[in-house]
């Protein structure tokens, strides 16, 4: 999609909103619409006698709508806004979450609650940003779920992430940097060693500091991709390391239902951890095998048996929407088969889309349709979660993701995952050991992020391990910051 921007420097948001309703197309800013060439926009600014006149036009290449509006200032909202109207008349579609393109949206409601209270602010919510009133009560669900949790931090809290970037084969549609064990099994056993030292290095500079344990959470990946043994010694030296005396979970996604056992559950359950995932994704062996993943619908009703009879309580599933070659029927025995699994959260994900040549082939019709059986399946599900007794505790969106929709943790009373919200919502410093592994501290004074990055591939965290745990040296520097600022 081209797209023609004049008079203005917000090339960023109306990007993002192109991309909202043309979701398979490739945005390209020009100096001038060719054409002939497809779906193109042009969202323009021009000062006229002191006032700003406002242009938006978009064309689907057949049709053209035009929009236009007068204001005193230049204001990015004026143009977004201009141009959101003028797609929504293009393609009689208004989606679900309105104009937002951020992946945050319930952050933007809180903090619209916080300046007007909860009926206003949900009213701003919906009004200024068009979200559609569905959308609008699952963030403001969401923020209540939240509020107990938010209400608790404390200063000196802290999480731990650590990262197990392997995986037993690479799903189809994985945009993780986690590698499959046949090409990498070499790595994991120096890989392992080196993050016992970064682990080391963390609890050395966290505790100098003072600060509090309050979550842990072992992501992937797939974790369960190490042995029983590997996991009993992972799960030993965090207890070795770290004072437990404030942690109130601690997180393993045991992942792939094909790398489960009750070896490596007895190691999780003996190692202290209070909850895990066995992620599905979707109980139709047709579409597993789709999306290139070899376990059956068996194996994960397996891998929850053994869960229970280990006696974890906390076990979350997660499921994909818009997986190729589902379908709304299909996701529906899905879904009843989770909840007969008895999983007492279950996280809803929208399939993020890469640009593919299958998607691009079939044309526009058949995304149209599958983006609405995709909505369909997500309603579905919003309201199967409510009516189960569960409620929406974090929810973060992608670009590019299946009928725009969201991914979206849900949980029973009691038993929702910290971390989630503290790394989703970015209201808690985490610091984190791994390959991918991203340290994000939170200023108290500001609220500002401060992040820390480790090396992206497994191969890169061995060779260049010294500056990783050098890096490691940065958490203390950004709170001897903070805290002179605070005081
Ligand atoms: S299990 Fe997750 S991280 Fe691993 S390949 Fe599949 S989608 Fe990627």
């Amino acid at each position: 999609m081209q797209l023609l921007l004049q008079g203005h420097s917000f090339r960023y948001e109306c990007e993002n909103l192109c991309r909202v309703f043309f979701p398979y197309s490739h945005v390209r800013v020009v100096e001038a619409v060719a054409p002939g060439d497809g779906p193109w926009a042009y969202a323009a600014v021009e000062s006229r006698n002191g006032a700003c006149a406002y242009t938006a036009r978009v064309s689907n290449g057949q049709r053209t709508v035009e929009k236009t509006r007068g204001q005193a200032a230049l204001e990015e909202y004026a143009m977004v806004e201009l141009l959101y109207q003028a797609f929504l008349e293009l393609t009689g579609q208004a989606p679900a979450w309105g104009m937002l393109t951020g992946i945050h949206p319930v952050k933007l409601l809180r903090q619209y609650v916080e300046e007007l209270g909860e009926a206003g602010g949900l009213e701003k919510f919906r009004a200024r940003c068009h979200v559609s009133e569905g959308r609008a009560q699952l963030a403001m669900g969401t923020l209540r779920s939240q509020g107990p949790v938010t209400a608790a931090l404390e200063e000196d809290g802290w999480a731990l992430y650590v990262s197990i970037p392997f995986c037993p084969t690479r799903c189809a549609y994985c945009s993780f940097i986690s590698q499959d064990v046949q090409h990498a099994k070499k790595l994991m056993a120096p890989y392992f060693a080196l993050l016992v030292q970064e682990l080391e290095k963390t609890a050395a500079v966290t505790s100098s500091l003072g600060l509090r344990l309050v979550s842990v959470y072992v992501g992937g990946g797939t974790p369960t991709t190490l042995s029983d043994r590997q996991l009993a010694e992972l799960c030993g030296h965090i207890h070795r390391l770290f004072d437990f005396s404030h942690c109130l979970e601690f997180t393993v996604e045991a992942g792939r239902p094909d790398t489960i056992t009750l070896e490596k559950l007895e190691a999780l359950k003996a190692g202290g951890v209070t909850r895990i995932s066995i992620n599905p994704q979707t109980l139709s062996d047709q579409v597993l095998q789709n999306i290139g993943r070899r376990h059956t619908a068996q194996d994960v009703r397996e891998a929850f048996r053994l869960a229970h009879t280990v006696g974890f309580r906390d076990i979350n599933a997660d499921l994909i929407v818009g997986l190729p070659g589902d379908s709304l029927a299909g996701f529906q025995d899905t879904l009843e088969g989770v909840l007969g699994l008895g999983a007492s959260n279950v996280t809803v994900h929208s399939l993020a889309l890469k640009r593919g040549a299958r998607i691009e082939a079939e044309g526009g019709l058949s995304l149209h349709r599958e983006a609405q059986e995709t909505a369909a399946m997500m309603e579905y599900a919003i309201s199967r979660l409510y009516g189960e007794g569960y409620a929406p505790y974090y929810l973060y969106r992608q670009t590019r993701m299946a009928g725009n929709l969201e991914n979206t943790g849900w949980a029973k009373p009691g038993s929702l995952c910290r971390y989630n919200i503290y790394t989703m919502d970015e209201c808690l410093s985490v610091v984190a050991c791994g390959a991918g592994a991203v340290t994000k501290l939170k200023d108290p004074y500001s609220g500002r992020i401060e992040r820390i990055f480790n090396f992206k591939y497994p191969y890169e965290y061995i060779s260049r391990h010294g500056e990783i745990l050098d890096r490691k040296d940065g958490v203390t520097g950004l709170y001897e910051q903070f805290r002179q600022r605070l005081h």
